[in-house]
């Protein structure tokens, strides 16, 4: 058995070492979430309720540490690390509800009685970035556990701690051994193998696009259902009829947050030409007001880098001679710190403008008209998310529908909400998380028709 040693991002001190399983111990955990699959469909969907609450409760008594292990492993910043552990909880209640409204069809047939089942798929292996532990775990693990599946999850390398106390978590409140399973290990190893592993039945992989092409493409051996939330290059479309002061004071978070490490981060922003001079003018105090700081103190907006790998991979997006409009600022001295960064005017071909830089880099783009914005936009193999800023409410209509993106939000930055769907177009992946639909995505329909003759 191999070890890793995860360290804080903010100090670049070690926080604790973790053992990682090899692919035999993959194979082990796959076995014992087989078995407890059988059981586990069998609890009444009353109790399977009970027990999710449960489960929900323990995260609710253990968030403030869940919250501490989330800013010393991956350096959120506290209030964030704070609201991602209650997120769990939500998530876990939200899909608690689920078991008992997993309702088929009676349809109406000659000769008989016709019913759907939805049938649990049976072991589900969850393959977690290091962008945020906390979220994107419980998106796939309180749907697929509600509808009656078992979970093997591999969080990332970098950042196991809070997937690893979840589960205790999840055994503390009484689900049975086996259910929910976390295993630290390596993607090229233990992820591999929930990829290759036939009795592993359904894929949640979230990451790059280029490793959820591969995932795709192990799935497909097997005709192994997959879902894969990948990257994206999302606009930020500011038209001069809106609030612009609103506009610029919010457009920093909406790129900035977690330090540019989501997926929906809106990393291009483009600016009606006519009003371009003075959204740069408000953006610039905006910018170097964001709180960049230690984690662990209160107040602070947004903390380092994952890694030191990572931030060469960002500073690379940012050469010498990049065109930097203005920046914030960043500790100095150990951690993993980037400055939030603005460039402007961009090239088209200009990778910080082209790829997903994952880090707080933002690129500001004008346009002419509503067309133009739309053509931009679009202009990306990416399609997550998006923001349409105007107070033309036809406007914002038209363009909600011309964006080829799967969340989008109107005079707000918002994505990401349990309560409905999330997941992109195109190379931003396929099938979608959350929402009231999430538990069916985790089953197979089972049609049934009973003679009455
Ligand atoms: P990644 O390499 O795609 O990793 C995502 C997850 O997949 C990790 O748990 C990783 O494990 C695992 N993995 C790696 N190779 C695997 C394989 N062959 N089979 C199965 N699983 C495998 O992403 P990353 O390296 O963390 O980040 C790289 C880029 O991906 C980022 O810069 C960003 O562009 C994008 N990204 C997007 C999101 C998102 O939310 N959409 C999140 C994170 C990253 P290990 O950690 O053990 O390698
Ligand atoms: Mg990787």
């Amino acid at each position: 058995m191999s070890e890793f040693t995860v360290l804080n991002p903010a100090t670049e001190q070690p926080v604790t070492t973790v053992a990682q399983p090899d692919a035999e111990e993959t194979d082990a955990a796959i076995a014992r979430a087989v078995a407890a699959q059988r059981d586990w469909r069998a609890v009444t969907p009353g109790d399977r309720a009970g027990l999710l609450r449960r489960f929900a409760a323990a995260v609710d008594a253990h968030i403030g540490e869940l919250a501490d292990l989330e800013v010393a492993g991956s350096g959120h910043p506290l209030g964030q690390a704070t609201w991602e552990a209650g997120h769990v909880r939500d998530v876990l209640l939200y899909y608690s509800a689920a078991p008992e409204r997993l309702i088929g069809k009676q349809i109406p047939v000659p000769g008989g009685l016709n019913v759907t089942f939805h049938e649990p798929v049976g072991v589900v292996g969850l393959i977690v970035p290091w962008n945020f532990p906390m979220p994107i775990f419980s998106w796939g693990m309180a749907p697929a556990l509600a509808s009656g599946n078992t979970v093997v999850a591999k969080p990332a390398e970098l950042t196991p701690l809070t997937a690893i106390r979840i589960a205790e978590l999840a055994l503390e409140a009484g689900l049975p051994e086996g259910v929910l399973q976390v295993l630290p290990g390596k993607g090229s190893v233990v992820g591999q193998r929930l990829v290759d592993h036939p009795q592993v039945r359904k894929i949640v992989f979230t990451g790059s696009t280029e490793v959820g092409s591969q995932v795709m493409a192990g799935c497909a051996r097997h005709i192994k259902r997959v879902t894969l939330e990948l990257g994206g290059k999302s606009a930020n479309i500011v038209f001069a009829d809106c609030d612009l002061e609103r506009a610029a004071a919010t457009a920093p978070y909406a790129v900035f947050d977690n330090a540019g490490q989501d997926c929906c981060a809106r990393s291009r922003i483009l600016v009606q030409r006519s009003v371009l001079d003075r959204f740069m003018e408000l953006l610039e105090p905006a910018v170097k007001n964001v709180a960049v700081g230690d984690p662990a103190a209160p107040g602070t907006e947004m903390g380092p880098l994952i890694s030191a790998a990572h931030r060469r991979h960002v500073a690379s997006y940012v050469p010498d001679d990049a065109p930097v409009a203005f920046r914030g600022s960043a500790p100095d001295g150990p951690g993993f710190w980037f400055p939030p960064t603005v460039l402007a005017p961009v090239g088209a071909a200009d990778p910080a403008y082209t790829e997903e830089v994952f880090g707080p880099v933002v690129t500001v783009t004008p346009f002419e008209d509503e067309a133009d914005a739309v053509t931009i936009a679009n202009d990306t193999p990416y399609g997550l998310s998006g923001s349409i800023w105007t107070s033309d409410v036809g406007r914002a209509i038209r363009v909600s529908r011309a964006v080829e993106t799967g969340t989008l939000s109107v005079n707000s930055h918002s994505s990401v909400r349990y309560w409905t769907p999330f997941g992109g177009f195109k190379q931003s992946g396929l099938g979608r998380e959350l929402g009231p639909d999430a538990p069916e995505a985790f089953t197979e329909t089972k049609n049934v028709f009973i003679a009455t003759d």
